[in-house]
């Protein structure tokens, strides 16, 4: 049975305590035994990061840029095998889990470029004899904590800019997908940059906060949900770290009358349920105006029950497994408030047969805007339809809720696009696509409670893991 390691100062280190890695498509499967650090595991980690920084932090561009490249490019040449790990351990579909690993690959050559771009300012002095410039240098030693959903990519989009930007990295991944985590490590560890400088550590919450709460740790950044990014914010902000936290959606998508019909049905079965639901940018809420309601609500149920669930691996299915056993009963769990609280359940929301966590795509239908099944994230392939008189109630509805992640709208008009996209409380606004569903190359984050501190992704993500220098010279 492989056993999988830290890796940290360049060597996989052990521990005694293993989790098993199983694959949610066919539960008799194990995928691996994989190390399960506590904070000594942690401490090594940091330790190793502490001791690179120095030379890391004063690499050239130019190396920088070969390592991200060698890493990007060994990622997008494997990302078939790549891809099939990751729909065995997470269970995405694999044509949706190659994409994801096309993805990271791509986030690295980004970073790579990047890498040679970052600079500073040179600002007129309101002294007479004086220059002031500003450069940017590298925040110091970095925790990456990050979820299960999408396992290559959100570690790619975090650890290319913090290398790029000259900081020393702990990646402590989520401990439901380690593999893709590990198999990353691997590709680091070939690319010449210096032992240390990038650290694995698995293992489950308490590691990741033992890792945020590690003295010698200057940033965190985090990808999870609100609870988690709470506690440590409250750490950070006591103890003055940088931090950026990325959390969870209730995403609505808006249909309007003007809509054209097919297109918003795409949109809608494709943001709520592609990736199992399990994006932190999928539409849980469809609220749709009332002249269209009947027919827009038709098309998206038999819609709905053409979608194939079955094994991620399996070319002829299109949503794959519930993560694990925990997720299936919370999704599950959601269908019982949805009824309970006077929903009516149009399609889906049953536990299918099979070896793995096979749950329907389910449509609630419930107008109560406060209602729960419209107010708390479920992370499950599960929307909720609202009927909405027009435009104005469909966008006030679709703001009534404390996440700001993503925002959709299906329309043909300009006049009511435009105004959703001012208006619209989100990160992100997609019109006539997706509520999920982004470039690799653009900020991504949200408003409200989904996000805090600066954007991931694209050339903002530099904001985060730099601290800008002023420099005085008479
Ligand atoms: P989670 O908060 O349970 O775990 C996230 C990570 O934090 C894991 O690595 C976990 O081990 C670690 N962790 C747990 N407790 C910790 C603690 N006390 N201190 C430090 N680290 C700790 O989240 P999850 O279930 O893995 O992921 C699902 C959530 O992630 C959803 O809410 C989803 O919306 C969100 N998400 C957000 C984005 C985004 O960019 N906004 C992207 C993907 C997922």
């Amino acid at each position: 049975m492989p056993l999988h390691h830290h890796l940290i100062a360049g060597e996989r280190l052990r521990s005694n305590s293993t989790r098993s890695n199983i694959n949610p498509s066919n539960t008799d499967e194990l995928i691996g035994e994989f190390s399960e650090a506590d904070a000594s595991h942690v401490d090594l980690a940091v330790q190793a990061a502490t001791r690179a920084l120095p030379q890391w932090s004063r690499s050239t561009p130019q190396q920088r840029f070969d390592v991200l490249d060698f890493i990007g490019s060994e990622i997008l040449a494997r990302k078939q095998e790549l891809g099939t790990l990751l729909a065995r351990e997470e269970g995405k579909v694999l044509a949706e889990a190659i994409g994801e690993v096309a993805r990271a690959g791509y986030v690295f050559k980004f970073f790579a470029g990047e890498a040679l771009r970052i600079g500073g300012q040179a600002i007129a002095s309101v002294r007479p004899g004086m220059e002031v410039i500003t450069s940017r240098e590298a925040v110091g030693v970095v925790a990456l904590i990050t979820p299960w959903n999408f396992p290559i990519a959100i570690p790619a989009w975090k650890t290319a800019p913090a290398l790029a930007c000259g900081n020393t990295v702990i990646l402590k991944p989520s401990e439901l997908t380690p593999a893709c985590a590990s198999a990353l490590a691997d590709i680091i560890s070939r690319s010449g940059l210096p032992a240390g400088a990038f650290n694995l550590v698995l293992g489950a919450g308490v590691a990741g906060k033992a890792l945020v709460e590690h003295p010698q740790v200057d940033a965190v950044s985090f990808t999870g949900s609100i609870a988690t990014g709470k506690s440590i914010a409250q750490h950070c902000a006591l103890h003055l770290k940088k931090f950026q936290l990325e959390m969870g959606g209730k995403n609505p998508l808006v249909v309007l009358d003007d809509a054209d019909l097919p297109l918003a049905v795409e949109c809608a079965v494709n943001g709520a349920f592609f990736s199992t639901g399990q994006r932190c940018t999928a539409s849980s809420r469809t609220i749709v105006t009332e002249k269209i309601y009947a027919e827009f609500t038709a098309a998206l149920l038999a819609r709905t029950a053409q979608l194939r669930v079955g094994d991620a691996l399996d070319a002829s299915t299109q949503i794959g497994p519930v993560v694990d056993l925990r997720q299936l009963e919370k999704n599950l769990s959601y269908i019982d408030i949805g009824l309970a609280e006077g929903g009516k359940l149009l399609i889906g929301g049953q536990r299918q047969a099979g070896k793995g966590y096979f749950f329907s795509p389910a449509v609630i239908e419930n107008h109560d805007a406060q209602a729960r099944i419209n107010q708390e994230e479920i992370f499950g392939p599960v929307t909720s339809l609202i009927k909405v008189k027009d435009f104005e109630q469909a966008l006030q509805v679709a703001n009534a809720t404390p996440f700001g992640l993503s925002g959709g709208i299906c329309t043909t008009s300009l006049k009511y696009a435009t105004q959703f996209r001012r208006e619209m409380q989100a990160g992100m606004v997609m019109v006539n696509a997706p509520t999920a569903g982004v470039d690799y190359h653009v900020p991504f984050g949200g408003s409200k409670a989904s996000s805090f501190g600066p954007r991931e992704q694209g050339g903002m993500a530099m904001e985060f893991y730099t601290r800008v220098k002023t420099h005085y010279l008479a």
